[in-house]
């Protein structure tokens, strides 16, 4: 038998719960990690290869998350053992009894994650009247189809800006990963005066210094085609998007994609991270060495978090909207003003904040 209780230190997790049902073939892990604040809001992530310490490593990471973005939730998360791809009838089944099996964990509130869709949300919803991440007919806002996540870290990036006395208007921005996350960035910047100078997806790299028309390339990539299929612009492969001469580097890809390797070869002043876990650890401080300044992704990428918390609550989506931009303008810069009084990284303000926050919620709790 595994032993679960190597996962726990002062912040959590409070609960594992392991459910084992045979009978429809669902095996799933749900990791309730920290309560201090509120319920516990995480995703419930279907895949064939996922693994107890992944699911608390997942929901610590939205302990983190839900404390820097100040909202009345704590982490969790939830692992369901399956291939996502199976017959839609399948899935429902199989989603509506791990519903049926997390119905007493109350202080848990799931939402959508890989392999797991806003109508999976539905059924939950419909099993056990608690989820987050619904379809907008429940009254879901579509959070990924709107660009909340891109919002925000386009407000955090407004904040990043001014502390660094980087003119927003003109100045350049390089995206990797122009996904649901990158195209919304790359609008909400160009709405501020940014100009998009280059852009990537998996299949390669799109350059143009005098800059890209944003609305014309996030109509190419809806249609189902690659950035370099765009008419105009230098194409390059995937990696060159590290070399690209810019102010602001967004990654919002894949992890792990600045590395001691690639790390010195970027050129920006501000790097916000779309993407989770998007530099090593190292590449983190060769950055902040050289001066640019990182605004870390558990700080800067909750405006998708925000925006279920807000649904959950009954908001609507111009609440959530406006809860994003403040939160997000707030956060960022008491991250900053930390980080420069404390002479720490910025990494390590937010952890202080997110920490800091969850200790002052648990002096109110019964339960530590
Ligand atoms: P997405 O699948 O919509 O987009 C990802 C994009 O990255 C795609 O265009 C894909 O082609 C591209 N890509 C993949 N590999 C690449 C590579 N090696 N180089 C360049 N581009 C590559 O995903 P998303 O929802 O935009 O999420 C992106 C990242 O942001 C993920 O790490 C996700 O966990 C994180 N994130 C997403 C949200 C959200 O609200 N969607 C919130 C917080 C964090």
């Amino acid at each position: 038998m595994e032993d679960l209780f190597r996962f726990g230190d002062e912040l959590g997790p409070v609960k594992i719960l392991h459910i084992s049902m045979r009978e429809v073939g669902l095996k799933a892990v749900v990791v309730v990690d920290n309560t201090a604040c509120g319920p516990a809001i995480g995703g419930v992530r279907m895949a064939p290869d996922v693994s107890a310490e992944e699911a608390f490593r997942l929901a610590r990471a939205m302990t983190l998350k839900n404390a820097a973005a100040d909202l009345p939730h704590g982490g969790g998360k939830s692992v369901i053992f399956a291939d996502p791809k199976m017959p839609p009838r399948d899935k429902e089944a199989l989603i509506r009894a791990f519903a049926c099996a997390i119905a007493g964990l109350s202080d848990y509130i799931p939402g959508p994650d890989m392999g797991t869709d806003e109508l999976a949300m539905g059924w939950v919803k419909d099993e056990i009247g608690r989820a987050a991440g619904l379809p907008r007919e429940l009254g879901g806002i579509p959070l990924d189809e709107l660009g909340a996540t891109g919002y925000g870290l386009a407000a955090a990036i407004d904040v990043a800006s001014k502390a660094i006395k980087l003119e927003l208007k003109g100045a350049r921005v390089a995206i990797q990963g122009f996904g649901a996350v990158g195209k919304h960035t790359a609008r909400f910047l160009a709405q501020k005066g940014c100009v998009l100078v280059a852009c990537s997806d998996s299949r390669g790299t799109l350059i143009s210094a005098d800059g890209l028309d944003v609305s014309a390339l996030i109509t190419l990539k809806d249609s189902g085609k690659p950035v370099i299929d765009f008419p105009r612009g230098e194409k390059s492969d995937t990696d060159a998007i590290i070399d690209v001469p810019c102010d602001i580097w967004v990654p919002a890809a894949r992890p792990d994609v600045l590395t001691r390797e690639n790390a010195g070869r970027l050129k920006a002043r501000i790097v916000a991270q779309g993407a989770n876990i998007p530099c090593t650890t190292e590449a983190e401080a060769m950055l902040e060495a050289r001066g640019v300044l990182v605004l870390p992704d558990f700080v800067v990428n909750a405006g998708g978090v925000i925006c279920a918390a807000v649904e959950y609550h009954g908001g609507t989506e111009s609440t959530a909207f406006a809860t994003i931009e403040e939160k997000l303008r707030r956060n960022t810069a008491l991250v900053i003003e930390q980080s420069r009084r404390s002479n720490t990284s910025m990494r390590q303000a937010a952890m202080a904040l997110a920490i800091g926050r969850i200790r002052n919620a648990q002096r109110a709790r019964r339960w530590r």
